[in-house]
């Protein structure tokens, strides 16, 4: 790290990911059908789970434990979120990149990379086709480069939230950049994001040393492991954590990611509000060895452990993975999917269907349309939602309003969700998408407990419908 600048840590920055502690209970012996029956009981009466109890949910191993898993991650995600699935759209803002990780096509190394930053015309233009589409929520991506620093994400926040066309608008922006100190986050904060992402990659120390140079800023471990602390500590209290699955043994991250969870919230008081698990994918100028690569059924198993292990942190399904993985996982557990996404930078008004590899990060597998993705949702009984209430009237800390005060889904939630599809419905759908949700949405009205609240979503849905009022919200 020599000629580079002190990096600024978190008051208490320490590396809690003890690799002898997690290989140790790795290597215990496979737990008896009782001992894991406790656990997930543990879980479904919403509990979150130790390391070593997380431990024994991956060494479990038989078909029928394996199946009593799976059903114990689709219950909790019923009882925890309903059937409701949370959508939004990624945005990349620049590819400019100073690091060097061997698995990405932004690396700086990468020579076919076609470099570019949208100005604040082109972000603008980008978001109205987004808004176009129906969409509410986006996540804004970034290299790591000085051009990209905090007061450039938070002119890029303050652009998309102003760019308004018809009925369409972000109401929420999240982000996904390199770590920050915590002055930086304070200034993000400002512009008034949603979740700051940061994937560790890989908690493996001998793994991240080698997929990321010890000569560039990703390759001080600690100060990227720290950084959702700073954010904390800045103010920022609704982060997200992630692992890129393929790069080490898949148990070893899953545990190491409930370690960071628990290492949150025993420090700061709050976990994650998301984890994201993508999986490797293809990209220009990567090779990878596969030695580690994540099939399905592990894939399965890994997001239905996370669902038991924090029942309170929402699990994010990336559009990496194609149509049919997406859909067979959904049900164990995932509440947020990204729809109608495009990476390449400018890819919502330029690139149309064409995937164009030098201007890509990866290549993604499900580019399906966000109405088309909305359709099969709905087909399947989820209710996709663009609800972003709590945030906009200060429900903050939701995640603990949402979970925690009984009735909370059914008075706020649900009904939210429904406004909100309805909006999408009227607004954006094609007629046979449309007609799919309105069926849904009766049916969830009827299975809404009498009372004011239903008389009020009915009137609301009406008008609507038939007023084409907007953003009436609980
Ligand atoms: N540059 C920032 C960073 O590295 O944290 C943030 C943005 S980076 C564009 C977002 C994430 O994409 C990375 O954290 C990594 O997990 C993921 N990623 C990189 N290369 C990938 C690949 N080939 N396949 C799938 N995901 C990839
Ligand atoms: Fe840069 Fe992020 Fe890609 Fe690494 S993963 S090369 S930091 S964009």
């Amino acid at each position: 790290m020599s000629g580079m600048p002190a990096l600024q840590l978190s008051e208490y920055a320490v590396d809690f990911i003890n690799e002898d502690s997690i290989n140790g209970l790795l290597a215990g012996k496979r737990p008896d059908a009782g001992r894991v029956r406790e656990i997930i009981a543990k879980s479904l009466a919403k509990q979150a789970l130790s390391v070593e109890e997380t431990a024994h949910l991956l060494l479990a191993d038989t078909p029928e434990l394996n199946e009593e898993i799976f059903e114990a991650a689709r219950q909790l995600k019923k009882n925890v979120y309903g059937n409701r699935i949370v959508l939004f759209a990624p945005l990349y803002i620049g590819n400019k990149c100073v690091n060097d990780c061997s698995y990405c096509a932004f690396k700086r190394s990468n020579t076919l990379a076609i470099r570019r930053t949208l100005n604040e015309d082109e972000i603008r233009q980008q978001v109205e086709a987004l808004e176009n589409k129906g969409h509410k929520r986006l996540i804004l991506v970034f290299g790591e480069h000085q051009a990209y620093d905090p007061e450039f994400i938070a002119r890029s926040v303050r652009t998309v939230y102003e760019t308004k066309v018809g009925h369409g608008e972000i109401r929420r922006v999240n982000i996904n950049a390199a770590p920050l100190d915590h002055e930086g986050y304070a200034t993000v904060k400002a512009a008034g994001i949603g979740t700051y992402q940061i994937f560790h990659e890989t908690y493996h120390h001998e793994t991240y040393a080698r997929f990321h140079p010890a000569n560039t800023r990703k390759g001080n471990y600690l100060y990227r492991l720290d950084g959702l602390s700073r954010a904390f500590e800045a103010g920022c209290d609704d982060v997200g954590l992630g692992v890129l699955f393929g790069l080490y043994d898949w148990r070893f991250e899953v545990l190491s990611l409930v370690t960071h969870a628990l290492h949150l919230q025993e420090r700061y008081n709050v976990g994650p509000h998301t984890i994201s698990f993508p999986r490797i994918r293809p990209a220009a100028g990567v090779s990878l060895d596969e030695k580690y690569q994540v099939d399905d059924e592990s894939f399965k198993k890994l997001i239905a452990v996370l669902r038991l292990a924090v029942p309170y942190t929402g699990l994010i399904l990336t559009a990496r993975e194609n149509a049919q993985v997406r859909r067979e996982c959904m049900s164990f557990g995932v509440s947020q999917i990204d729809a109608g996404s495009r990476i390449e930078l400018g890819g919502y008004t330029e690139a149309g269907d064409a995937q164009v590899m030098e201007r890509e990060q990866f290549q993604l597998g499900d580019i399906r349309s966000l109405d088309e993705v909305m359709r099969e949702l709905m087909t399947d009984g989820y209710v996709p939602s663009f609800c972003t209430s709590c945030y906009r009237v200060g429900r903050t800390g939701e995640h603990f309003m949402e979970f925690s005060i009984p009735g909370f889904i059914k008075e706020f939630c649900t009904p939210n969700a429904l406004l909100t599809l309805e909006e999408y419905l009227v607004d954006y759908a094609t007629p046979e998408t449309r007609d799919v949700g309105e069926r849904l949405i009766a049916e969830e009205i009827d299975r809404l407990p009498e009372g004011d609240t239903k008389d009020l979503v009915v009137k609301r849905l009406q008008a609507i419908r038939e007023r084409g009022e907007h953003d009436l919200y609980f």
